[in-house]
């Protein structure tokens, strides 16, 4: 050990051991004085079967005091050395609980600590096959009337459904049904995966033609098979769709495609779901315990209602429904809305020939695709990152340590350093009209990302557009009405139109909930994603983790998965232990469920 780490790793070892030993020893005072002031324990299912970030001493001490028993923590253990850097000593340590095993993240003010994160790898008994324990797939021997893996694939999508339940049942084959179905195959949960579309990857595969993930490929992966490292930085959408059909097929979903989920209901006294679905034009009811709904965040599309919409007579769509900019070569095409599809949208019908106009009604926070790269994700996903032994599960698990209370702290400088870089850029962009935004605080695009999923461009080149006058822009101004061909503006301004193209962006998950169980569990359940952070789009209180996503609701037996790939590979692991552990009948008691304050 050097003499850098020498010391920062004596603390952290000297931390555990008195953390390990209070809780032991049922001493939650003093394990609650090993704390500062100023304190976060976030934690992934671990000791709350739940995700939840307790912030201060009161908390910690409160959360203890329901949870340890129950849990009984032990074996913490230091992983490789400590660092230190600012008077912040970090390390990664294991620990176990009495149903699982953990791995965790320590940031050490001092000696107290300042973050913890305690996050559930596996279940002792139920652990995944992998490397010594995976199966050997031959029985050598003579075996009379053996059944092949063919054979036994094809009688198991037989009987699914049909004779025998699914535990659970996904609705939505997007890349979040899909990441969840993976991890509950490896961990031998009877699922199945619903989605209307005829093939996986059709979610990415049928939006507009010229779209490719704004993430990179590092941010990208999904569980178990990463990409090659061949692959493109930033995908193609028919790209992604392949991979996720061969994902599908190589990690044996029991996945229907062309099946719609058309209504849900759950009987109380049965703990059951009755999942009406149609599957190829035949109705099947499915029963299943556990029912996921992972049907996109961008998913139920907010249409505006325009006055003398019903009048228009060209062409007019939700961005979610743009095919593209080919068809509307040398027409007049309004784009209303200024975040990325938006920009995307505008982009593609300029390249095709069409005549521009983007309303933008409010400010728009625009970060350069380079910058972002290089400024905001480079240390933790990047060819840099993988070169100092940053692995996909490392990052992941460095992000998730910062609690979100005070993610934005660490977010402003970026942001102040990307306006420093980009000052002339962000000049020329305000000179064309373009309303710029930071973020309420300044935090960013992650941060806009957390708390309402909207209100930002990742700059891939309409940016450029928008300056050169080329993408035609009308800011600070909303839409009045529509007559038979044209878009009216509140200022008068009168913009011809073939096309009018809503990027309005999307609902809440929970709408989904509306639309297949009924008003009434969508309104118990509330509001998914936002953190209460009480900026714009995000209305307090603070909750201070997603809302409903990934963790127990108020409705029993009723789940959201989604996000962007990030999310989707890493918290999948979570509700896969979450729905593992109610499977085999572990007990799961929740702790701090979310109180519901927003039904939408
Ligand atoms: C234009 C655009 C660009 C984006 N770029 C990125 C990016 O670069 N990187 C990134 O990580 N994310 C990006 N996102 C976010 C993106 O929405 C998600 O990453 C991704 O689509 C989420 O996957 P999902 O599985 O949660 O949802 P989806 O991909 O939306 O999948 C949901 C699925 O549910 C199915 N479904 C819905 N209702 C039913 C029903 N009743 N029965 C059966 N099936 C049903 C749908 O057909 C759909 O296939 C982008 C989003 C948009 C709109």
């Amino acid at each position: 050990m050097s003499e850098a780490t020498r010391m920062p790793t004596e603390r952290v070892v000297k931390w555990l051991d008195a953390f390990g030993t209070s809780l032991e020893q049922g001493d939650i005072a003093g394990a609650t004085a090993l704390f500062d002031a100023d304190s976060y324990w976030r934690d992934l299912v671990s000791f709350t079967w739940n995700i939840k970030t307790i912030e201060g001493r009161d908390a910690i001490q409160a959360m203890l005091e329901t949870t340890l028993n129950q849990v009984q923590p032990h074996a913490w253990r230091i992983e490789g050395e400590a660092t230190e850097a600012g008077g912040v000593t970090e390390s990664w340590f294991t620990f176990e609980t009495r149903l699982a095993r953990g791995k965790g993240h320590l940031r050490l003010k001092g000696d107290h600590c300042w973050t913890l994160l305690t996050t559930m790898i596996e279940l002792k008994g139920y652990e995944e096959p992998h490397g010594r324990t995976r199966p050997r797939g031959v029985e050598h021997g003579i075996v009379p009337n053996r059944q092949i893996w063919l054979e036994r694939k094809q009688q198991e999508e037989a009987e699914l459904g049909y004779t025998k339940q699914p535990y659970v049942l996904i609705i939505g084959g997007g890349q979040g049904g899909i990441a969840l179905g993976a991890r509950l195959k490896r961990l031998n949960v009877p699922t199945i995966i619903l989605e209307k579309h005829e093939r996986p990857g059709d979610s990415w595969r049928k939006r507009y033609r010229s779209l490719c993930l704004h993430d990179p490929v590092w941010y990208d992966h999904l569980p178990y098979i990463p990409f090659p490292d061949h692959w493109p930085v930033f995908a193609p959408k028919d790209k992604i769709g392949d991979w996720l059909e061969m994902y599908t097929k190589v990690m044996e979903l029991n996945y229907w495609t062309s099946t719609e989920a058309k209504s849900a209901h759950y009987d109380e006294a049965t703990g059951e779901w009755e999942v009406v679905v149609e599957r190829k034009g035949e109705q099947v009811v499915l029963r299943p315990k556990q029912l996921v709904l992972a049907t996109g965040m961008s998913g139920v599309p907010n249409v505006p209602s325009i006055p003398g919409a019903d009048k228009f007579k060209g062409v007019q769509h939700h961005s979610s429904k743009h095919p593209g900019g080919e068809e509307f070569r040398g027409k007049k095409c309004v784009v209303i809305g200024s975040n990325n599809s938006a920009h995307d949208i505008c982009a593609a019908l300029w390249e095709h020939g069409a005549d521009v106009t983007m309303v933008q009604r409010s400010s728009t926070h625009i970060a350069r695709s380079d910058t972002l790269m290089e400024l905001a994700l480079g240390g933790l996903y990047s060819e840099q990152a993988v070169a100092n032994g940053i692995t996909t599960d490392i990052a992941d698990l460095i992000f998730a340590s910062i609690p979100y209370k005070i993610m934005h702290e660490f977010q402003i400088p970026i942001y102040q350093e990307m306006a420093r870089r980009d000052a002339d850029f962000y000049e020329k962009l305000s000179a064309a009209g373009f309303m710029l935004d930071w973020g309420d605080d300044g935090s960013g695009l992650f941060m806009k990302y957390l708390r309402r999923g909207s209100g930002y461009y990742i700059d891939v080149g309409a940016s450029q557009l928008i300056i050169d006058g080329k993408i035609k822009l009308k800011s600070g101004h909303d839409v009045a009405y529509l007559t038979e061909d044209a878009v009216v503006l509140t200022d008068g301004t009168e913009l011809p139109a073939d096309l009018v193209v809503y990027a309005t962006g999307y609902g809440s998950m929970n709408g989904w909930a509306a639309r297949l169980i009924s008003q009434e569990v969508a309104d118990k359940v509330g509001k998914c994603w936002g953190l209460g952070s009480d900026t714009t789009k995000d209305p307090g209180p603070w909750e201070g983790e997603q809302r409903n996503m990934w963790k127990p609701t108020r409705q029993e037996g009723l789940w959201f998965h989604g996000g962007n790939l990030h999310q989707s590979r890493h918290y999948s692991q979570f509700l896969a232990l979450q729905l593992k552990a109610r499977f085999e009948g572990l007990p799961t008691p929740v702790y701090g469920l979310a109180e519901v304050y927003h039904t939408a």
